[in-house]
């Protein structure tokens, strides 16, 4: 039998198969590249292309296509095939280092928001070559990034690259402060934990509002949810297990390290976990994952969810974003050192990330906002909408210390003093744990926890690494011209806590008291929405920083403002179409249908037992034929708010109206067709119910 290590990464085209099959200059001219970001020569891209094209035909492939990540939030892909005529009237398989380097695709469908007018449709695609080709069925897909011609970046993975090129630019001149002369790079690494809801596809197919909009609208909860705490880590059923084999298959012959799965609290709810590895391949992989777990249901004749609030009353799915940073000699700069010194690095770096969270707490909420995510903020599942950050006690027992030149109470007593070398020190194991924060420290890394399972990490990462290298640059910029270099450092740390202290939080994150503690006393950002949250993007504060850096430029920031929200607004509308559909075309006749066979019975049971009562049945067709024209009336209500929504001009005005009239009658909608289902005879219901679909993997 084939063990996982002959089998993992066979559809990668991967630095074993670059040395296996590349020549050594032209290897070498290629990890120069891919190491250092050098320019790749149209020789080595015609050799490399070579390999890659006769790698990917011996695997069976056929076609080639260059694989980006439009800001639709899901990847897209053009498929050409390496066919390409004789003279003989036969064909040979062709692929050149410019078809590598650099795609056209008529990308007019895409959104733009404004970047490439349509009569230029053409944006170009560009080879990254930090993250390896791979197969998938019988193409061989090539990362890239997708810009205008204009050269603005039409996806996720152009300002993503940037945004770690600014962290990298940023801690290399404070390691060199430190003395550090040896390292090369500083990348941020990613290891992205997936929630998702697995359903049967008969129960999925028998819900328009699952297939039209990836949540149900409807559904009284059910008699048993989640409310046993019997499903987190419990037995893997049969059918979900083989599903997981499958796709670690699947995922591990593309070379992500998938590691981890159990049962989320959920029923039907479960997580997958891998290996953390580069920011950008994190990125490319957990696209690839999503996109591999939803096809591998369907084999399996089910249904992989991905939407961050699939059902009501049940928790919502998200993924938590485990973000360090490193350098190229491997060392994690958020690992607490052994020596003072390193431990006084270690300090700045986490004052670098406390300051840039609290500074960017705008950025971090907008990095995770959409419609479906804001189901999850703000209910107590998930971390609030309110950014905060969790250090544990033993660091923020250190941080008050230096704050207030005081003892240190920890292992070993230090008087703080000015100067790096009585910085205190303190063991690097902090084992508590708190899963209510927003941003936990956990160790060594961070826990980014507000991202919904659907959000492509890209946005949260670019907004992360750029934050990041906003408060590197300050600090760097002010210890380069320090003429005591220790005690700048330990005022410009104590400065650091002060000024920021207020977003550190280690209690319960989920407690009412706390979102009033944090907005009222503690004048922290609490956007519930993504309509409340979105246009802040363009706060002359972010729109500085992120531009001063690189990572977007003004006009890239305008169109993804307007991308966001437009998305956001063409969710719901759609969401609210499929209610008012379901509900006229589905909810309304059956509760009728009902009402009306209880009616002959009252009927039929009268002209046996002459005057008979029938109270069961007269009181329930008046509860139902109530609850009947009430929802047709709210029906009708939604869809005049759909209407008025004409009236909004730009897509910040339409957000406000879809938050403020369409959503709330949404709600009420949803409220009375939740009551009559509850009332209505089951084999009369249009649709399977909540127990029906959250029971029917076993
Ligand atoms: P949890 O207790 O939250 O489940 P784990 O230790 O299982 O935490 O790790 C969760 C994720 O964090 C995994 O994807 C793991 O690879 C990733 N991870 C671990 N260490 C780091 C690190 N230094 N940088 C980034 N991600 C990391
Ligand atoms: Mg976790």
């Amino acid at each position: 039998m084939e063990t996982v290590s002959d089998y993992f990464g066979s559809l990668v085209f991967d630095d074993r198969v670059m040395k296996a099959t590349l020549s050594a200059k032209v290897y070498a001219s290629l990890k120069k590249t891919i190491d250092e970001g050098e320019t790749l020569d149209i020789g080595v891209a015609n050799a490399v292309a070579e390999a890659m094209k006769d790698w990917a035909l011996s695997k069976g492939a056929t076609h080639f296509t260059h694989w980006f990540q439009p800001l639709t939030g899901i990847t897209a892909e053009k498929h050409d095939s390496f066919i390409s005529p004789s003279p003989d009237g036969g064909v040979i398989m062709e692929f050149s280092g410019k078809e590598l380097i650099k795609g056209e695709p008529d990308a007019s469908s895409f959104p733009s928001g404004g970047l490439r007018a349509t009569f230029e449709a053409r944006g170009y695609t560009a080879w990254d070559p930090t993250s390896y080709a791979f197969i998938k069925g019988k193409t061989l897909c090539i990362p890239t990034a997708f810009c205008s011609y204009g050269g603005h970046a039409l996806d996720k993975k152009t300002p993503l690259l940037r945004s770690m090129e600014a962290l990298n630019k940023q801690a290399l001149r404070i390691l060199r402060l430190f003395g550090n002369t040896t390292a090369r790079n500083v990348r941020s690494s990613v290891g992205p934990e997936q929630e998702y809801f697995l359903i049967s596809k008969e129960m999925y197919d028998a819900r328009p509002d699952l297939r039209f909009t990836g949540r149900t609208l409807f559904g009284s909860r059910p008699p048993k949810g989640q409310e046993m705490d019997d499903h987190y880590f419990g037995a893997i059923k049969p059918r979900v297990a083989a599903y997981m084999e499958d796709l670690n298959q699947e995922l591990w012959k593309l070379g992500i390290m998938a590691k981890t799965e159990h049962n989320e609290v959920a029923p039907a709810q479960h997580e997958l976990a891998p290996i953390y590895t580069t920011t950008n391949v994190a990125t490319d992989h957990n696209q690839l994952t999503m996109e591999i777990m939803q096809k591998v249901a369907s084999r399996h004749g089910l249904v992989c969810l991905l939407h961050e609030k699939p059902f009501a009353g049940v928790n919502g799915s998200g993924k938590h974003n485990n973000w360090s940073i490193s350098t190229d000699e491997g060392q994690n700069l958020l690992s607490p050192g052994d020596t003072p010194y390193e431990n006084a690095q270690f300090l700045l770096f986490l004052c670098a990330v406390i300051q840039a969270v609290d500074d960017y707490q705008d950025l971090l909420r907008i990095s995770v906002a959409t419609a479906g995510n804001d189901h999850r903020l703000g209910a107590n599942e998930a971390p609030p909408a309110v950014i905060s950050m969790f250090l544990g006690d033993e660091l923020s027992a250190v941080l008050d210390a230096i704050e207030t030149d005081t003892p240190y109470k920890g292992t070993e007593k230090t008087q703080l003093k000015l100067g790096v070398h009585v910085l205190p020190r303190f063991n690097r194991d902090t084992t508590d744990r708190n899963r209510t924060s927003p941003f936990a420290f956990t160790g060594n890394k961070f826990e980014f926890r507000m991202l919904g399972s659907s959000n492509s990490i890209a946005c949260a990462n670019i907004m992360l690494n750029s934050a990041v290298a906003e408060s590197l640059k300050l600090f760097a910029d002010r210890l380069e011209a320090a003429k005591d270099f220790e005690s700048e450092l330990h005022d410009m740390i104590k400065k650091t806590i002060q000024d920021h202290k207020r977003i550190i939080f280690n209690g319960n994150g989920y407690d009412d008291a706390w979102i009033k503690e944090a907005t009222e006393k503690r004048g922290l950002l609490n956007y519930r929405t993504t309509a409340d949250c979105m246009p802040h993007l363009l706060d002359p504060k972010n729109v500085a920083m992120l531009t001063s850096h690189k990572v977007f430029s003004v006009e890239e920031l305008r169109s993804r403002c307007d991308i966001m929200l437009e998305n956001y607004c063409k969710s719901v509308v759609i969401e609210a179409n499929t209610m008012i559909d379901m509900a006229r075309t589905q909810i309304a006749p059956a509760v009728a249908r009902f009402s009306a066979d209880l009616a002959r019975n009252v009927e039929a049971k009268r002209s046996v037992v002459a005057g008979a009562a029938c109270v069961y049945e007269t009181g329930l067709i008046e509860k139902l034929s109530g609850l009947c024209d009430r929802i047709a009336e709210r029906a009708d209500t939604l869809q005049n708010a759909l209407v008025s929504l004409q009236e909004a001009e730009g897509s910040q005005a339409e957000s406000i109206r879809i938050r403020d009239c369409v959503l709330p009658k949404m709600s009420e909608l949803r409220l009375v067709c939740d009551e009559a289902e509850t009332l209505t005879e089951k084999s009369y219901w249009p649709f399977p119910t909540y127990a029906d679909i959250l029971f029917s993997v076993r």
